[in-house]
């Protein structure tokens, strides 16, 4: 469910026309709904909201897509923030996250990043290793306050999704194999400054079905059972996200997150913890669109190519992923055709789509990549010397640039030429 629809065969976000946002700020631009991100995090806030021994902590996934706006937004409905870097800690405290709904995980947190964790009082650590254990505990003792931490098992489940984005199997760089979380949690104990409240597991992400997070989280259950046998005061467990979207019509539709909080509720029942979640794609993935300009067509012989004024810097996950994303002409005249829907830069992977059919457009048209909040923005950069495509956040008739395009004299001037580059 999203708030981009047609209105009188003209494509909006909400109330405002997405041709009159082109105008204003040019193409290619992101566009994201205020509506459908309150929306999909209340409808996965409700799913879970009675599921563990406390209201859960919903902590968004920062990396999905970290503009201000988008998490300020969330901020408001009560999230909190899993984050992965310094930077996104920075940027959930700046966008009002309270620190201790800050989760932190990745496999190479720095001690320097844990020691800016500890001075803000995060909520938790999730641990990925015995020698991240060690780090931590020493920035504990150094910062004279104990550092709550979890571990993040692996359950060696495969999630069944793309390869690029599994985590929860034993060849995975991601968390300490379960079947040694005991001996890990011993470890840490010993150390002395390390808070162990909980367990914590995220098996991949795009999953369209619930039974492997089923059974990763079985795993989780029976480790805690054990854990609290060898002593551990275990009060958190964190299941992590990785609840899949629609993207492609036709595809087998994923859970609906209410399947799976009843999922959840049942198989955690017996724990006696607060549950912590991190979805990240669930909640922005739907809730955005990349706003294209059609530069021109071209025929190389049987093949029809849709040039487009997006590219791969922009919109990186179908060179990265094979990722589908639905295109259609936000002003479609009713006639398709088939053709390959390309970006101008000089890779063989700048292609968004091959042998599509779609909407019938030419040059000047505006094209609407759809799902493209989540994973998308983020992972732009700047190659072949493009810039960073604005974005926009729209609520009802209203809305406004969130990030803005930047010159090319600003990203010029951000390289420095040394003096003696002439000379030698
Ligand atoms: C990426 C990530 C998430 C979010 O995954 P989604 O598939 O976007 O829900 C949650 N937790 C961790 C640890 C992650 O790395």
């Amino acid at each position: 469910m999203n708030h981009f629809e047609l209105k009188d065969g003209v494509l909006h976000a909400e109330d405002v026309s997405l041709p009159a946002i082109a105008d204003q700020v040019g193409t290619p631009f992101y566009c994201y709904s205020l509506s459908t991100l309150q929306r999909h995090y209340r409808v996965f806030a409700e799913a879970v909201a009675q599921a563990g021994n406390a209201p859960p902590l919903v902590a968004y996934a920062v990396k999905a897509n970290p503009n201000q706006a988008v998490i300020a937004a969330l901020a408001a409905e009560g999230a909190g923030a899993d984050v992965v870097s310094l930077g996104e800690m920075k940027r959930a405290l700046a966008a009002g996250v309270p620190a201790d709904r800050i989760v932190f995980s990745g496999v190479g947190k720095t001690r320097a990043e844990m020691d800016a964790a500890l001075a803000a009082g995060i909520f938790q650590f999730n641990l990925e290793s015995l020698s991240e254990a060690d780090m931590l505990s020493a920035a504990a003792q150094a910062a004279g306050r104990p550092a709550r931490a979890a571990f993040r098992v692996n359950p060696d489940v495969d999630a069944g999704t793309h390869a690029k984005i599994s985590t929860g199997r034993a060849e995975n760089k991601f968390g300490i194999p379960i079947d040694t979380a005991r001996d890990a949690f011993a470890h840490a104990r010993s150390l002395g400054h390390i808070d162990l409240a909980g367990v914590a597991v995220h098996i991949g992400s795009q999953l369209t079905d619930l039974a492997p997070l089923e059974t990763a989280f079985g795993h989780v259950g029976a480790l805690i059972a054990d854990l609290r046998a060898d002593g551990h005061d275990i009060r958190t467990a964190d299941l992590g996200g990785g609840l899949g979207i629609p993207y492609a019509p036709g595809d087998p539709e994923p859970p609906l997150p209410k399947a799976y909080g009843e999922m959840v509720q049942r198989t955690a029942a017996g724990w006696d913890v607060r549950l912590v979640f991190e979805p990240g794609r669930l909640i922005t993935g739907n809730a955005g669109v990349l706003v294209s300009r059609v530069v021109r067509l071209k025929q190389n012989g049987e093949r029809r190519f849709v040039i487009v004024d997006a590219a791969m810097n922009d919109l990186m996950r179908p060179a990265l992923y094979d990722a589908y994303h639905q295109i259609s002409a936000v002003q479609p005249g009713g006639e398709t055709f088939t053709a390959d829907i390309v970006g101008p830069v000089c890779e063989s992977g700048d292609t968004f789509a091959q042998q599509r059919g779609m909407d019938r457009v030419d040059a000047g048209d505006l094209l609407v990549f759809r799902t493209a909040g989540a994973y998308s923005a983020t992972m732009a950069s700047t190659y072949n010397t493009r810039l960073l495509a604005p974005e926009v956040m729209v609520s009802g008739a209203d809305w406004s640039v969130i990030r803005a395009r930047r010159s090319y004299e600003e990203l010029i001037a951000a390289d420095s030429i040394p003096e003696w580059i002439r000379t030698r």
